[in-house]
């Protein structure tokens, strides 16, 4: 069976932790999207370890971990990981590369840098990891697929030169730059292919052969629904699909596939990145949400910089959780709310004086206010409970708010940075 766990939000929700956890019931786990733009944040016997490619189930003996072709390829990156993690003492993880993945090249890194140089105060906010410009190459049809190469050299050598000729029109005219050697990025090609060469698999294949001998396969995303670039806040969006949906492409599996779409919405709402943010909250308040949150406080796992706070917003999630067609909900860092007398929800969108509850188009939503409605604050600690019953009465009355407004049963609800800091609730995923 394949289980898909994606974000509702705009990331950051905590869907490592829930993928390290779920790992441990899982056979293969694959990233299907995204780069080493985002972090994911594990904690566990090992250690605090931030990852940006390698999927959350690397710390397990029994897992593979693969990267999909949907995902934005960042070889020396990847290598790195590796290494970081054997140097720490975990175990060398079985990984795989699917050979359709695109790489992501320097200049890929270098354009984003310099197009939000360009941009000025109009620019995106982005990580400057690549990933805008490395989507635009795949889709214009000039990226290097891994299998490439692998193929005749005068043939990649002459591909090299056809894509070199087209950058450096731009790096000239457009951003004022040296251009680009062919020799030098076909040597670096090379380089590429002898650190990738043992990981490369027909991934598809590997997985189809693995879903007929009935093993369990999760399917780990990267950000959230409000930052897909179809149904998030475009174009303050990331350049590749978040949904599950897309992780039957980015995996190749088929859609029919994917049974389970474990969606994690975050108690309260963070964001990186330029773009509306209705519920966002400021100054002092957004500061003490800020350093109290997740775990060691709300600061990119890739940047370092400060995320944007705010409360959580229903509207958003509803709607993100409605494009991932959430089958159930993990909720989390909802212990980092305890140190509140009052904890407020957006519960509606006001626009030109009339309140909405469905999440609209960008333009329309940078002119929302939030309406919100405010839950009686629990006022301890929750970290270390296990039953859902054991819970204030009010932290279950803010849960079950939250799960009438979203229409998805929370079967989960973290209540701590580490693995087994879990409430399981109506679910079997605890077996
Ligand atoms: P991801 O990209 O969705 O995996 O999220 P991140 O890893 O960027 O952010 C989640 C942060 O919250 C990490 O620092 C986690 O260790 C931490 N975290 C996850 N779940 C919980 C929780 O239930 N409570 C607390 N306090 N921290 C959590």
């Amino acid at each position: 069976m394949v289980r898909a766990i994606v974000g509702a939000n705009w990331g950051d929700e905590g869907k490592g932790k829930i993928t390290d956890m779920l790992a441990e019931q899982s056979d293969i786990i694959v990233r299907f999207q995204g780069g080493s733009n985002a972090g994911h944040t594990i904690i566990n016997d090992y250690g605090k370890f931030a990852l940006h490619l390698l999927p959350s189930g690397v710390f397990y003996n029994h897992t593979t971990s693969v990267i999909g072709n949907g995902v934005a390829l960042n070889i020396p990156y990847l290598f790195n990981e590796i290494k970081s993690l054997e140097d720490r003492g975990v175990p060398t993880p079985k990984i795989l590369v699917s050979d359709r993945a695109q790489i992501l090249m320097p200049y890929h890194v270098d354009f984003d840098t310099y197009e939000e140089e360009r941009l000025g105060g109009k620019a995106f906010g982005s990580t400057k990891s690549g990933i805008a410009p490395f989507y635009s190459d795949k889709y214009a049809k000039i990226g290097f697929q891994v299998s490439e190469l692998f193929m005749d050299e005068a043939d990649l050598r002459e591909k090299v030169e056809r894509v070199v000729e087209y950058k450096n029109v731009l790096l000239k005219n457009l951003y004022n730059k040296e251009p680009m050697n062919p020799d030098d990025i076909f040597n670096l090609l090379m380089e590429y292919k002898e650190m990738v060469a043992p990981y490369v698999a027909d991934v598809s294949l590997f997985l189809h052969n693995a879903l007929k001998e009935g093993k369990t396969v999760l399917l780990e995303g990267q950000l959230g629904s409000l930052k897909d670039p179809d149904h998030g806040i475009y174009p303050m969006v990331t350049s590749s699909s978040t949904l599950a949906s897309y992780g039957a492409i980015g995996a190749g599996i088929p859609a029919r596939e994917i049974q389970d779409v474990v969606t994690v919405v975050k108690a309260y709402s963070s964001a990186v990145g330029a773009g509306a943010f209705v519920s966002e909250i400021f100054g002092d308040e957004a500061q003490e949400l800020r350093v109290r949150g997740g775990d060691g406080g709300e600061f990119g796992a890739t940047t370092g910089r400060p995320r944007r706070m705010g409360w959580f917003d229903a509207v958003a999630t509803r709607y993100g959780c409605r494009m991932q067609g959430a089958t159930e909900v993990a909720l989390t860092v909802l212990d980092v709310l305890g140190y509140l007398d009052e904890i407020p929800m957006c519960v509606g969108y006001e626009i030109d004086g009339e309140v909405i509850k469905d999440f609209p188009v960008t333009y329309k939503l940078e002119k929302a206010k939030p309406v919100f409605k405010k839950f009686k604050g629990w006022k301890c600690d929750i970290r270390g409970i296990k039953n859902y019953d054991e819970l204030p009465a009010e932290c279950k009355a803010y849960i079950e708010a939250i799960e009438e407004e979203i229409g998805v049963p929370i079967t989960m609800v973290s209540n701590g940075p580490k693995r087994h800091d879990i409430i399981y609730r109506t679910s079997d995923l605890s077996k």
